[in-house]
């Protein structure tokens, strides 16, 4: 329907129709006469101004308007205005006569008769206090929020925008360029395109938000994340944007804070190393390439600490977590490129920490199994020398098992899995060293979870008997002693070893019935074999007590019993702890004093793989020293452990206690142990360890 009344209705109707317009209008309506008295006002004046028909009609506006105006100057411009003949239009603030304070947009304008003659004023007034409080409320938003806002006019590229917007990019006004050409030449090229899309998105389709943190070149030349929401404001007829507008918010600590977040998830807290998740992914990387390109090899290096647990529960966490943060910082220094031995430049790799000691290498794009067998025979030996942390000096063996690609399985979580099933399978055959995964060892697995239960059987069927390796004195090459060594035989899994089970009984408590059965039966053993004495001096018989039996109230008594009981005199008896354990508590100390009390010796075991440095030597009620097998087997190749062994047998020599090295496999560290001093040896070169019929046969061809 036509706004006006069609030219064809008469005139008295077209003012008929104007009039209720004007009457029912929102906005305020005055008519007044060319002197300037009201003839009419509308229901909105009445509501605007608070003042009524009868107080309104056949007053001058001017009165009207100078009683409700708040505002001199105001008013002052509506009079001259009126004077000239001339209409004005602007916002003043009117006091109605209820007191209350409005905001009006005033449009007062003259009307002419058909000569041009003034012939009356027309005045519209539309009530802005809403509009006003709500832009003063959106301001105070802004302000509060620290937002800056923006605008564009798209036909001709001018941008504007707030001080707290140029304070956010770090530009004076004038260095900030106005134009829209100016603000996306600031623009992070990564973030360009994506921003121009999206604008475009906007003023093609306003139902397409935009909403975008993008980077821009701070005034301080760095780049700093801004997000910038906004949409087209206004459109010509034919729905082309004029103008866009939005605010923009300063997200630069927000992102710092998500990539610290995303580098958080990604990274071990302690070492810094890449964490389990990165490993993951790599591997499944890994993992498709290998599918895509069948050439293609790679490795998974598993590796356990082999005494952490240990120095975490003695020496407390802190001690634990320096030494995790030296052993990272070493395994990567290991793994530095430029190394002369291992070219490990040739490939990639990744240093990761998956939780406890557990760290993994990833390999990438060796050139074979033998790569990947180089590299972890370099750690082992790396990894291997000592650490001090402050005033303790760690020893620690590292166990490594690998997966490469040839044997690897089919996702990343299974390739991790067995190669820490290869990591036991080294741990159980001896610790220090690499074990290569084959598919065989998964149900290996699967049976040692049976081990626990099979173990409390294994007593009572007689599954369990003890082998006795021989000592020789390393001078005269006389037979000197023996150690009595424990042994399962499980009937489905063979021979177990005591470096598995023993650790088993100790956690469930059976180590009690089994120390007290290796006692009784080593000793009924010994005593049978009746060796005499050769040379003057008596072979002693040397059993391995484990941690939890000396931390066992009846354990001395039992070694008497077991003396007694098979007419063993005290001095055969030698009882072995390890060099950690004996230095613990005052509980262990004071036990090991009692076993010294019945006149049994007391041989320190597996020496130097501990952290109780030379200097407490003598603080041991000791008097054997049995130098490890890892020291031993380095002697021959290593300054560093042969400095040691000597330094050992020296500071043995001067407390008067007797030397052991343990495992001698070969001549030469047979004659090398007996060069540096050590007064007995044992190992697979003299004997392995022997059940008691072979080991009297071996005793007599000797
Ligand atoms: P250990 O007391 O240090 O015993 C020496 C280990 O080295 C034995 O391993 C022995 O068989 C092995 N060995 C000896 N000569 C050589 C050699 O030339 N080369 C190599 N590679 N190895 C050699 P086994 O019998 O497997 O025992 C391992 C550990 O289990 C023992 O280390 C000891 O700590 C513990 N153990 C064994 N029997 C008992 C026991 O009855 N009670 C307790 N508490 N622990 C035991
Ligand atoms: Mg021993
Ligand atoms: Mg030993």
């Amino acid at each position: 329907m036509p706004a006006l009344p069609p030219p064809t209705a008469s005139l008295e109707e077209r003012l008929k129709r104007l009039a209720l317009v004007a009457e029912r209008s929102s906005n305020a309506v005055l008519l007044a006469s060319a002197d300037r008295r009201v003839e009419w006002v509308n229901d909105a004046f009445i509501t605007l101004t608070g003042l009524s028909a009868q107080e309104s009609i056949g007053e001058r506006f001017g009165v009207l308007l100078a009683r409700g105006s708040a505002d001199p100057s105001a008013f002052e411009q509506f009079a001259q205005a009126v004077h000239q003949g001339r209409g004005l239009k602007r916002e003043i603030n009117i006091r109605a006569t209820s007191g209350l304070a409005r905001w009006a947009l005033v449009d007062l304008q003259p009307m002419h008769g058909a000569l041009g003659e003034l012939s009356g004023w027309v005045l519209v007034a539309t009530d802005l206090t809403d509009v006003r409080a709500q832009q003063q409320l959106l301001s105070l938003a802004v302000d509060g929020a620290g937002l800056g806002t923006w605008q564009w006019d798209v036909p001709n590229g001018a941008m504007q925008c707030n001080d707290r917007l140029l304070q956010i990019m770090g530009y004076e006004r004038a260095q900030m360029g106005m134009s829209a050409k100016a603000w996306n030449a600031r623009i992070h090229p990564e973030d360009f395109h994506a921003w121009i899309d999206a604008v475009k998105a906007q003023l093609k389709d306003p139902a397409v938000p935009l909403r975008m943190s993008i980077r821009l070149r701070h005034g301080s030349e760095r780049w700093v994340w801004i997000m910038f929401v906004g949409a087209v404001v206004d459109r010509s007829i034919d729905g082309s944007p004029l103008q866009m507008a939005g605010v923009a918010l300063d997200v630069q600590a927000q992102k710092a804070m998500e990539h610290e977040l995303r580098v958080a998830a990604r990274t071990d807290g302690l070492t810094q190393l890449p964490n389990r998740s990165v490993l993951l992914q790599a591997i499944e990387l890994a993992i498709q390439r290998r599918r895509a390109q069948p050439g293609y090899q790679y490795a998974v290096l598993f590796m356990d600490f082999d005494r952490f647990k240990h120095v975490n529960d003695t020496l407390g966490h802190s001690v634990g977590d320096a030494l995790l943060r030296q052993i990272a910082t070493r395994l990567q220094d290991s793994l530095r490129p430029g190394d002369r031995l291992i070219h490990t430049s040739d490939f990639a790799h990744l240093a990761a920490r998956i939780g406890g000691d557990e760290f993994v290498v990833l390999l990438d794009d060796i050139r074979g199994d033998l790569d990947a067998e180089m590299v972890a025979s370099r750690l082992i030996d790396m990894l291997s020398l000592p650490y001090t942390i402050g005033s303790h000096r760690v020893v620690s063996s590292v166990s490594i098992g690998i997966v490469t690609s040839s044997h690897a399985a089919e996702d990343a979580d299974s390739v991790l899995r067995d190669a820490d099933i290869a990591m036991y399978e080294a741990k159980r055959t001896g610790r220090a060293r690499y074990v290569l995964f084959d598919p065989s060892m998964r149900q290996q697995v699967n049976a040692s979870v049976s081990l626990e239960s099979d173990l409390r059987q294994a007593l009572d069927q007689n599954e369990l008997f003890v082998v006795y390796q021989p000592l020789v004195d390393l001078h005269s090459g006389a037979f000197a002693g023996v150690e009595a060594l424990m042994r399962w035989r499980h009937p489905q899994r063979g021979m177990v070893s005591p470096v598995e089970f023993i650790p088993v009984a100790e956690a469930n408590g059976l180590i009690g019935a089994l120390g007290q059965f290796v006692l009784q039966t080593a000793c009924k053993a010994f005593a049978a074999m009746a060796f005499g004495t050769l040379q003057g001096r008596q072979p002693t018989l040397a059993v391995n007590l484990s941690r939890a039996q000396l931390l066992q109230a009846g354990l001395v008594a039992d070694v008497q019993d077991a003396l007694r009981a098979n007419g063993l005199s005290p001095d055969q008896l030698v009882l072995e702890v390890t060099e950690s354990l004996a230095a613990q508590d005052a509980q262990v100390i004071d036990t090991l004093h009692a076993i010294r009390g019945l006149g049994v010796a007391l041989s320190l075991d597996d020496f130097g793989t501990g952290y109780s440095s030379l200097s407490c030597l003598h603080a041991l009620p000791v008097n054997f020293v049995k130098v490890d097998r890892s020291f031993v087997s380095m002697a021959q190749s290593s300054d560093y452990h042969r400095v040691l062994i000597e330094a050992t047998i020296r500071m043995a020599q001067t407390l008067g206690l007797e030397t052991v090295a343990e495992g001698i496999e070969t001549e030469g560290q047979a004659s090398l142990m007996a060069a540096l001093g050590c007064d007995k040896g044992q190992g697979y070169l003299f004997s392995r360890p022997l059940e008691p019929d072979a080991l009297m046969a071996w005793v007599q061809a000797r």
